[in-house]
């Protein structure tokens, strides 16, 4: 860092100040994590320097000798985690991995089935905002309005009569176990392409903590930053019979040259999720989830679906009263954020306010998994949550008890360093 702080002082000391917000505070958001040492030097090494386009063995470029091995290295370790076929590691994020996907296998205009993004599911799952939502017809499912859960017999007679080209399962604010199975037995009956997005449970199905996608559907697509704590990007799995689409519709059809920097550091990921201490991981992970939600729940919050089984809690707050309205998800991510614990606004089934205010707030736990944290820790950050929810409802305008969490928070977080591994 010193050679930047001396050409570049200006960039230094905002990455600088940002470090301290990553140590000082509580990272909750659901879809973030921490990096291994290892993945940062990887992603930031000389591999940057070439142009790749093609794949192994078959580049447009000299020179990708190296860059061959490291892309077969990312290959092999991701078919081995998951037991793929196949799989494309060159994605530079998830959207544009569902982009390929899509593009692979449908034509304009064609219909897809998938979770509404207000119920929890994904901006590239066809949002009338999105390109994937502009550029194919789309149906939404949701979940169901009593149990906040999917229903499965509801999406089927949904796929009998609305013939989808492809459905789509997969979400990114959704705290039960997914059933990939009976996706893919109501995409069979209709005749669909099945593809699961696991975003943001890939550590979970990779550490054996939820059911796999793999092999089950027929294409499954995935960031490597959320829960698989590797860099930010994306990737595709598939069987042998759709690999050529796939990789055809990633380069040429959707990208040029790949981020080999990338693509190094995810195949460190892998390496390190293919470790037994993996395991242990990816399950500390959902017993700290399900630490926070018991005591979310004592403390008398609501919960959507009452619970969960994976990384991420929904709070529901319509009953957390505020003067005759209620707190709404803006408001508890801004009192929360000055308290040192960010976490985001998220819609609820049955949403009543725009996506910029909403009426629930995600919270979950890879990132301070990553930091060492366990039960213990999960329920006093749980305590601190409900006490800031309360108080801001009492008094509005008070910021005592904000600024007393604040310091405990902290005193707490700078005990747990980024790099437990590194002194
Ligand atoms: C996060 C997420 C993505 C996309 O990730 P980006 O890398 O930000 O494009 C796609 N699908 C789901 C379900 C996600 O949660």
């Amino acid at each position: 860092m010193s050679y930047l702080s001396d050409t570049d002082p200006e960039i230094f000391n905002l990455i600088e100040k940002e470090r301290m917000r990553q140590i000082n505070g509580l990272e909750l958001i659901a879809s973030e994590n921490v990096v291994s040492k290892a993945v940062l030097e990887a992603v930031g090494s000389i591999m940057t320097n070439k142009y790749a386009e093609g794949y192994p063995g078959k580049r447009y470029y000299g020179g990708c000798e190296f860059h061959d091995m490291v892309e077969n290295l990312a290959r092999d370790r991701l078919c081995e985690l998951f037991g793929a076929e196949h799989a494309n590691v060159q994605a530079v994020s998830g959207s544009q991995a569902n982009q390929a996907v899509y593009f692979a296998f449908m034509q304009h205009k064609d219909l897809m089935m998938s979770q509404d993004l207000s119920q929890g599911g994904h901006l590239s799952h066809g949002s009338p905002v999105n390109i994937t939502g502009k550029w194919y017809s789309v149906s939404h499912y949701g979940v169901d309005s009593e149990t906040e859960t999917l229903d499965y017999a509801q999406i089927a007679d949904q796929a009998r009569k609305e013939k989808p080209k492809m459905i789509v399962c997969g979400a990114s604010a959704y705290p039960r176990i997914i059933d990939f199975k009976a996706f893919k037995e109501i995409a069979e009956e209709v005749g669909a392409y099945c593809m699961a997005d696991i975003a943001h449970i890939a550590g979970l199905v990779a550490g054996g903590a939820h059911p796999t996608s793999v092999g089950v559907v027929d294409i499954t697509t995935t960031t490597t930053h959320k829960t698989l704590r590797g860099p930010r990007g994306g990737a595709i799995m598939c069987g042998e019979e759709n690999a050529q689409a796939i990789d055809k519709s990633v380069f040429p059809g959707m990208q040029g040259g790949p981020l080999m920097h990338v693509i190094a550091g995810k195949a460190v990921c892998f390496h390190e999720a293919l470790q037994p201490s993996f395991k242990e991981y990816a399950k500390q992970i959902v017993k700290n989830s399900k630490a926070m939600a018991e005591v979310l729940i004592e403390e008398g919050l609501d919960l959507v679906s009452g619970g969960t089984d994976n990384h991420l809690i929904l709070l529901d707050l319509t009953n957390l009263s505020t003067n005759g309205d209620h707190l709404t998800g803006l408001e508890a991510e801004t009192y929360l954020g000055e308290a040192g614990i960010t976490v985001n606004k998220n819609t609820i089934p049955r949403e009543k306010l725009s996506p910029f205010v909403t009426s629930g707030l995600r919270i979950g736990t890879p990132a301070v998994t990553s930091r060492g944290m366990k039960e213990d820790e999960m329920k006093q950050i749980g305590h601190w949550i409900a006490r800031v929810l309360k108080d801001v409802c009492k008094n509005k305008n008070s910021k005592a008890e904000i600024s007393e969490v604040k310091k405990e928070v902290e005193a707490f977080a700078s005990k747990y360093t980024l790099y437990p591994e590194v002194s």
